[in-house]
């Protein structure tokens, strides 16, 4: 079996490579000539945990290519995938520029029938598009090659997507046209030898199925930094909540953590979205505008802490940070809540001494750019620091030497974004100790 997937970044790259691992010949496609020619030399764009092994080993084999011609990749493929991004447009709605020119250009270059399958993240009415698209760019072929649109969202999650990949929860599939359901079964036999995992539903639902399961989880990560606001304010602690409410398995230990928001190039764009696609359907979804403006304030939390401690006016002091990714596990710096603290303690004056173990080039390259330093490793950071900021819960961080971290600092004072330390343990130190959702 024979695939192609159009775009080679988070998503794109992963998928084929692991479509590859099972066998099938896979030629992932992109614009970007750099990021193509660094793949063919085994440089890997990303961070991705098992990435590089997963990538060289198939393209070793011979069984995953990297190339810039789509025409040349969709040649004999049974299936290609657009999983290029979706980025917000100026209202929120997603930008659908890359994917309708993706789509385009297979309508131009397809010489067979081919199964269109959509990764990206797309609002409905996103597969009508597609075949839209298709369908005008072979009649300016004048030609009617058969062919099928499907959705098929992607779950897997930064930080383990190699892993999510391989063993999917469950897979998603939309389609309205019996051949290509049977072609996009035995792409995924492989990847459900434990069990019925694929769930085949209506091209609409499919993609409005990512929306919802994004909206929810990003429901629950402002639900819970909403409560952990009230429990600073009443005196209750928002960890002690958390196991409270998790044992109930209605609601579930995952994803109540308090913390400094959600980022990430995921949860801020697909809530905006979906808030927008409502608006256009005149309905107003206002439990996710709230889950927005929430979010919104939790990335300011930590900031609005240093500056309860020492002054609004922050101009003279100094701040480690450890951690700048969105999440532990990620080179990823999108709508990180790093940089939005790094900006505030900036614009009050302060310098910042960051270190993260895989996100510093992303965050230099793109993101955050004076006042500034990247350090060497987590103390290096620490150096003549008036405090300590944790806003990434890298594993490294979870078990320092507070020994060292103490003599390094000005102030033995930890403003704890992840409520990752033990407030009592830190006090015993004779730390300072801030968390999130309790006192
Ligand atoms: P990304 O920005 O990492 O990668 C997109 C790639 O597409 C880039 O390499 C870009 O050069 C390439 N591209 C753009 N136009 C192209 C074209 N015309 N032809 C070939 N390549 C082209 O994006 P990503 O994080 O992989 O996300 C892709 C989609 O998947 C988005 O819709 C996103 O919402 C969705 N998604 C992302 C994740 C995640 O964790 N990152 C998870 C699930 C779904």
């Amino acid at each position: 079996m024979k695939i192609a997937v159009v775009g080679t970044g988070y998503v794109g790259l992963v998928s084929g490579a692991c479509f590859a691992d099972v066998g099938i010949e896979v030629t992932c496609v992109d614009i970007d000539a750099k990021k193509i020619e660094k793949l063919k030399n085994g440089i890997m764009p990303i961070y991705e945990p098992g990435l590089e092994e997963i990538v060289v080993r198939n393209y070793k084999s011979g069984r995953l290519h990297f190339s810039t011609d789509l025409g040349e990749a969709i040649q004999g493929a049974e299936v290609a995938f657009i999983a290029v991004g979706t980025p917000p447009g100026e209202d929120g709605s997603a930008d659908l520029k890359y994917v309708l020119s993706v789509a385009d250009e297979i309508g131009q270059k397809m010489t067979d029938y081919i199964v269109v399958a959509t990764k990206s993240t797309v609002p409905v009415t996103t597969g009508e598009k597609v075949r839209t698209a298709i369908k005008t760019a072979l009649a300016k072929r004048n030609s009617d090659l058969p062919f099928a649109v499907a959705s098929n969202p992607e779950f897997l999650k930064e930080g383990a997507a190699v892993e999510d990949f391989l063993r999917p929860d469950r897979i998603v599939i939309g389609v309205d046209d019996e051949r290509a359901e049977k072609i996009m079964q035995r792409l995924y036999k492989p990847f459900q030898l434990s069990g019925e995992r694929i769930i085949y539903m209506d091209i609409p639902s499919a993609e409005m199925t990512k929306y919802a399961a994004n909206a929810m989880l990003a429901t629950k990560i402002s639900f819970m930094n909403d409560i952990a606001n009230l429990c600073e304010r009443v005196g209750a602690n928002a960890n002690m909540v958390r196991k409270g409410i998790g044992s109930d398995p209605r609601i579930g230990n995952k994803f109540i953590y308090p913390g400094v928001g959600y980022g990430g190039s995921c949860f801020p764009k697909d809530v905006k979205a979906i808030i927008r696609t409502a608006r256009e359907y005149n309905y107003n979804l206002r439990v996710l505008q709230s889950v927005e403006d929430v979010n919104d304030d939790q990335k300011h939390i930590l900031a609005a802490k240093v500056k309860a401690h020492f002054g609004d006016d922050l101009s003279g002091k100094t701040f480690a940070m450890w951690g700048l990714s969105f999440k532990p596990n990620t080179d990823d710096m999108r709508e990180s809540p790093a940089a939005v603290i790094i900006d505030e303690l900036r614009a009050a004056g302060a310098e910042v001494r960051a270190y993260d173990p895989k996100a510093m080039e992303e965050a230099r390259e793109h993101y955050i750019f004076d006042k500034v330093t990247y350090c060497t490793d987590a103390y290096d950071a620490c150096v003549d620091a008036d405090a300590l900021l944790l806003v990434t819960e890298w594993s490294e961080f979870r078990i320092p030497s507070w020994d060292a971290v103490g003599k390094l600092l000005k102030n033995k004072v930890v403003f704890d974004g992840r409520n990752i330390y033990d407030k009592k343990y830190l006090d015993s130190l004779g730390f300072v100790h801030y968390g999130i959702g309790s006192k």
